[in-house]
């Protein structure tokens, strides 16, 4: 057998790995290319016998770099993203070098003690109970699943229904509360568990898509003798706004209800002395999910879902096989607390973030891009014609030019055809409105700055 030529293929990713991270300042933060272009290059017949590992490499990064979105780029404002800070990067190629199958103590022990402090850290950080359980997942979305699994679990055992066993069929229904302006995750995750999304009643929320407490009241008063999830928001996917969580948990727990907390990027509000007030009463949910490949700035894929019931986590999630190694002591078998089997050890990095930045780097993190989102707010608010929609609370803005959809609607398009940075538009309470996003650890002044030129350069002529 020949040497595995480790070093001409590492070598080779290292050098394009360098050249993309130190590129993302001076190129365009869009996609330079075509559909038709990328299929030509990227679909060339499956080759018939093997290649050098250091020319397939060199060809990856060829063909895949006109299509690259530089969304690690400081001007990159879309969604809600996030880059990769260097240590987060570095631990994230560890991770794939290291390869481990994490999903038991016994097949990565590192991987077991690794995430079991991850979570520690993360609970201590955002301030949640102690006592809570877990679970590495690949984002928001199984994080949500994977709470909602538990809820569905829990209720349902009160209710004498073994829902594991029995399923849905015949089960009491479980009715879902959920604030108008909820992601749509929450749908997808009821979709997937059986729970369905008719069983949704939603809930009104305020001029800034919070829940109000009368309309919770109203609707936990309609769903008496029911067995109810809350769900919440915080950091409203638009606004940036936190459900008023102390009044809902009084309230939904009074009832009887879980309340989960769909905290991807908000909840590290937490994390923050200044910003804490924001999530007042969080940790009295029964569930939370949330992200660490956004504000935390881990590269994908990076959810964490956190348990305030470990058992009815565990009941929803838990497996056994025969041909396993389970944890008979105190070890920590991370598959009981997540939907996949095999799964990457993707605590890794997070433990690497979290240890790289620390309490006050996470909170400068997170007070950092909220005082960008403010000066964006600041400086386009001082613009003629151009308004900004929402209370600048966290990282997120909302602004309309002159009261016009279809102008507003061409000028997010424009913006991001021209390349300077990146947002997208949105619909907020009916108007359309450009919506940015501040989430990256490298944007600093000058990136909100230049962005801003841009954006009323573009208005100006539009
Ligand atoms: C991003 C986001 C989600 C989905 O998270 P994924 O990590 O993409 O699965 C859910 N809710 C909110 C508020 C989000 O911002």
């Amino acid at each position: 057998m020949r040497e595995p030529d480790w070093t001409g293929a590492l070598d080779e990713a290292y050098g394009h790995a360098l050249a993309h991270l130190k590129g993302l300042p001076g190129r365009p933060v869009g996609a330079s290319t075509t559909l038709a272009d990328l299929r030509k290059a990227v679909g060339v017949p499956l080759p018939e016998r093997p290649s050098e590992a250091r020319e397939v490499i060199a060809t990856l990064a060829e063909v895949a770099e006109p299509g690259l979105v530089a969304s690690g780029s400081g001007r990159f404002f879309g969604f809600v993203f996030g880059g990769s800070t260097p240590t987060a990067l570095a631990a994230d190629w560890l991770t794939s070098t290291w390869d481990q199958n994490s999903g038991l103590y016994a097949t990565s022990p590192a991987a077991s003690v690794i995430e079991e402090v991850a979570g520690a850290w993360v609970l201590d950080l955002l301030g949640l109970p102690s006592s809570a359980s877990v679970g590495f997942v690949t984002g928001t979305q199984m994080a949500t699943f994977t709470c909602l699994a538990a809820a569905r679990h829990e209720l349902l055992r009160r209710a004498g229904w073994d829902v594991e066993r029995r399923g849905l069929f015949g089960a009491p229904p479980i009715r879902v509360l959920a604030g108008a302006e909820r992601h749509g995750t929450i749908d997808r995750a009821l979709r997937y568990l059986g729970i369905g999304t008719d069983a949704v009643r939603a809930v009104a929320v305020d001029d800034q898509g919070r829940m109000t407490r009368d309309g919770l009241a109203a609707a936990l008063d309609d769903a008496a003798g029911e067995p109810v999830i809350v769900c919440t928001g915080v950091g409203n996917i638009n606004s940036g706004a936190f459900d008023p969580m102390g009044e809902i948990c009084d309230l939904a727990h009074a009832a009887g209800a879980w309340v989960h907390v769909d905290g991807a990027f908000g909840l590290w509000a937490a994390a923050s002395p200044a910003l804490r007030p924001l999530v007042d009463g969080v940790d009295r949910a029964d569930s939370w999910a949330t992200d660490a490949h956004k504000w935390l700035n881990v590269p994908y894929d990076s959810g964490i879902a956190v348990c305030a019931n470990p058992a009815a986590h565990r009941a929803a999630m838990g497996v056994r096989a025969a041909y396993l190694i389970h944890a008979e002591g105190d070890e920590h078998d991370q598959l009981d607390y997540v939907p996949e089997f095999s799964r990457r050890a993707r605590g890794i990095p997070v433990y690497a973030a979290l240890r790289a930045l620390g309490r006050s780097g996470i909170a400068e993190l997170v007070e950092g891009s909220c005082a960008l989102a403010r000066r964006f707010a600041d400086r386009l608010g001082a613009a003629d014609g151009v308004t900004v929609l929402n209370d600048v609370v966290l990282n997120q803005v909302l602004v309309r030019f002159d009261g016009d959809d279809a102008r507003t609607r061409r000028i997010v398009d424009r913006v991001r055809d021209e390349g300077t940075c990146f947002l997208t538009g949105t619909t907020w309470r009916g108007r359309a409105a450009m919506r940015i996003s501040v989430t990256n650890w490298s944007t600093d002044e000058a990136d909100v700055d230049r962005s801003v030129a841009a954006i009323l350069e573009i208005a100006a002529s539009t």
